[in-house]
């Protein structure tokens, strides 16, 4: 069996930056393998086209461009807000505002995003709103675990069932 749409798909890999020999990123070597049902518009679209027709014990390795995955690095998405925003009872919670710092905000109309604390001045700091991947060039090496039919509740929902998918 292949892999094409509506298959299962369990796959093994290591996921590093730039090329097989770049910083790793995150790997699935040593756990649970990522599951994923293909073609339903889960993952990154080149990252599924890499994939299409291999079989159970294929080995894989490719690149995808930071554009064509998580999008190019924006600088439009530094945004500066005055630190007063993060004040309370008049006070700014200790090591909030450490650089790096990933802060949950949510909007005048309810929707909760992230921040990265980019930069810290005086009384504004510059938060980050990129995805944490964005401007990184991606690098895919593994192997095929298993490729099996989706069942009906599997389509349903979009993602699988069993041991490495949703329990539910
Ligand atoms: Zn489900």
């Amino acid at each position: 069996m292949v892999i094409e749409t509506n298959k299962v798909v369990l796959v093994h890999y290591t996921l590093t930056q730039d090329t097989a020999e770049g910083e790793q990123i995150e790997s699935t070597q040593g756990g649970e393998p990522l599951a994923f049902i293909y073609g339903v518009g889960m993952m990154i679209p080149d990252f599924e086209r890499n994939l299409e027709g291999l079989k159970a014990g294929d080995r894989f390795a490719f690149g995808i461009a930071a554009a064509d995955a998580y999008g190019e690095y924006d600088e439009t998405a530094l945004v500066e807000v005055p630190k007063s925003i993060f004040e309370s009872d008049g006070k700014i919670p200790e090591g909030l505002l450490d650089i790096g710092n990933v802060l949950p905000l949510t909007d005048q109309q309810g929707n909760h995003f992230q921040g990265k604390v980019a930069w810290v001045g005086l009384d504004k700091v510059k938060l980050d709103f990129n995805h944490p991947m964005a401007g990184v060039n991606l690098y895919f090496t593994g192997h095929v675990e298993q490729v099996r039919d989706a069942d009906p509740s599997e389509l349903a929902h979009g993602h699988v069932h069993g041991p490495d998918g949703h329990h539910h």
